[in-house]
């Protein structure tokens, strides 16, 4: 049969309670070894008159045994003790109590002289103190306190019995209550010992239980957070399809209201393909499979990127955009502090219909504060913890996806907890909203500062040759306008035989190159590319695909190609690309 669960605790409950009674008796026994060895002095004193060499005897058995006890009490070992050893060693000490007890009561009986009364008297008060401290020291375990009293009192008590005048024999009447009295004692002592002890171990328990509890939801959370994060990856993958086959639906219809469908489907898809997006970020974040890798940079090195990306935005809305330079280096995960600021100046930017959106600093001794700034409509009080929390919105009744998912900040907030980075807000309604995090200040020479001239020789794309490989001629054109805007070069084909044909006469020498991954004729973007780097060794290539298959995906890895998965966001492509180069160089 098995013993229930809460059956076994029962029984592990008991013998805790059990061995912490005999740790309070160890604890104790130095100090009753002492009482006993004073008590004995001046009782030894008073009888020495009457026969010295057996006093003596009495004595040196009452010291050896009290030696015994000491050389007995080991108090540090208990803790390794299994219950059985403490079962033995509580069967040991209680037979040396027992015979404590035993000797004590010997010298009772054979010194009690009635015809001595000041040996009546040392003798009575010797042993109602020893019975007094005994009955607080031992009354963890009131059993042993039993087997020393009992023996202690017992032939005294029949010593004033068999005498013939009646004051005794009252006397021993009067000690049996008293010693009745105080078994009594012992035992309420014992409840409220064990009470107490009780209650410890039960919220020991109680907090053993509540780590377990709160342990098991964690791993729960967690496993559903991985749970999400699969799903949203695997929901991506067929989406990815929607997304090319809409796209080539596109291309093939002419008519005008059926085109205008079809630009409904894909603002559809957007908001989709946006919400799999962050939630398969959150995901990530709650499993806690994205690990940070902090490190020391110059947080202007961000800022500067950021402030190209959201210029267009700020000049086509009308909104002054200004971003101060700190020269500070901090010290964070450079990747997901970037993702964290630019969710916050997407915000910034989408609740400020007119004024101004800044970043600014304050800097103290070991950190630095980024402000952003903005002139918008502002947060309600009650809402500024809200706004943390997943698709909370303070005015989307509706929902309506183009206002934002309700996803940005609850990121935000998860970074910033992985990255142990604390996030303050203000606001004022109608007036606008300050969000400001906290960045531990880096080594400055852990991270090669570049000079304003160097920094942009290895981040720009100003000037940079690159090469657009493309079987579309439209993603061609609109790929090579886009370069353009950012200062780049470009020169694009839309066939790998030409392209390669150009690169090979030296009409044309790519810094850089753009390629489809899937491309009619003899290669494949991959192939391609190691065309290309027979005749530029080490030439960067970003490949562009939506095939997300898992054999297209390795083999690209193996490669060591950088991949940008389709539909491609220009700021993505542009981070990419500048993040190609400065590793390159
Ligand atoms: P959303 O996608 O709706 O912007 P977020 O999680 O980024 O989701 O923000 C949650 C809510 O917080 C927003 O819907 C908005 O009501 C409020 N909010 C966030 N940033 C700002 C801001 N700079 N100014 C005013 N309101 C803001």
């Amino acid at each position: 049969m098995q013993a229930s669960p809460s059956g076994q605790s029962q029984y592990a409950l008991k013998d805790q309670l059990t061995s912490e009674k005999i740790r309070i008796v160890c604890r104790n026994t130095p100090m009753i070894l002492l009482g006993n060895l004073l008590g004995s002095i001046p009782l030894a004193i008073v009888l020495w008159s009457f026969d010295q060499p057996s006093i003596l005897i009495w004595l040196a058995s009452l010291y050896l045994i009290l030696f015994v006890r000491l050389l007995y009490n080991r108090v540090p070992q208990l803790d390794r003790f299994s219950p059985e050893e403490f079962r033995r060693y509580d069967q040991g000490q209680a037979f040396l109590i027992l015979t404590t007890g035993c000797i004590w009561g010997a010298g009772g009986y054979i010194y009690f002289d009635v015809d001595n009364i000041q040996t009546v008297l040392m003798i009575l008060l010797t042993f109602v103190s020893m019975i007094a401290g005994s009955l607080v020291s031992l009354s963890s375990r009131p059993y042993l306190y039993v087997l020393f009293a009992a023996p202690l009192m017992g032939p005294m008590i029949l010593a004033m019995f068999i005498q013939d005048q009646w004051a005794y024999n009252w006397l021993a009447f009067g000690a049996v209550i008293y010693l009745g009295a105080t078994f009594g004692f012992s035992r309420t002592i014992h409840r409220v010992i064990d009470n107490s002890i009780r209650l410890r171990y039960e919220n020991l328990d109680l907090i053993e239980d509540l780590r377990m509890e709160t342990e098991r939801a964690n791993e729960a959370n967690k496993e559903k957070s991985r749970f999400l994060a699969s799903a949203s990856h695997d929901l991506r993958q067929p989406l990815q399809a929607v997304n090319l086959f809409t796209e080539v639906l596109n291309t093939k219809l002419t008519e005008p209201d059926q085109k205008a469908d079809i630009a409904n489907i894909q603002t559809g898809l957007t908001s989709l393909n946006e919400l799999l997006d962050a939630l398969f970020d959150v995901s990530k974040l709650d499993a806690a499979s994205i690990q940070p890798r902090p490190e020391s940079f110059a947080i202007d090195d961000i800022l500067i990127r950021l402030e190209r990306q959201f210029m267009i935005e700020a000049h086509m809305r009308g909104l002054t955009f200004n971003i101060a330079q700190s020269g500070a280096t901090v010290f964070s995960d450079p990747l997901l502090i970037e993702r964290v600021i630019t969710n916050l100046l997407v915000n910034a930017f989408r609740y400020t219909p007119e004024g101004s959106v800044k970043v600014h600093f304050t800097q103290s001794e070991k950190s630095i504060i980024l402000h952003i700034s903005d002139t918008g409509i502002g947060i309600p009080e009650d809402s500024l913890d809200e706004i943390f929390k997943e698709f909370y919105q303070v005015s989307n009744q509706e929902r309506d996806k183009r206002q934002g998912l309700g996803l940005g900040l609850a990121i935000v907030r998860r970074i910033l907890a992985l990255l142990g980075h604390p996030i303050q807000v203000s606001s004022t309604v109608g007036r606008g909203s300050t969000f400001s995090i906290e960045l531990p200040l880096g080594r400055t020479h852990d991270h090669a500062v570049a000079s304003p001239t160097e920094e942009i020789a290895v981040k720009s794309l100003r000037g940079m040759t690159v090469l657009v490989v493309d079987n579309e001629d439209a993603i061609v054109n609109a790929m090579c306008t886009l370069l353009n805007s950012w200062g780049a070069e470009p020169v694009g084909y839309a066939a790998t035989g030409v392209a390669l044909a150009a690169v090979e006469n030296r009409i044309f020498e790519p810094q850089f190159a753009v390629i489809d991954y899937r491309m009619p004729g003899d290669y494949n973007g991959a192939e391609f590319a190691d065309k290309l780097r027979e005749l530029i060794p080490n030439l960067p290539v970003l490949i562009v695909t939506g095939d997300t298959s898992e054999d297209v995906v390795q083999s690209l890895h193996d490669q060591s190609l950088d991949v940008l998965h389709k539909p491609i966001k220009p700021a993505r492509l542009r981070m990419y690309i500048e993040r190609i180069i400065s590793r390159q160089s």
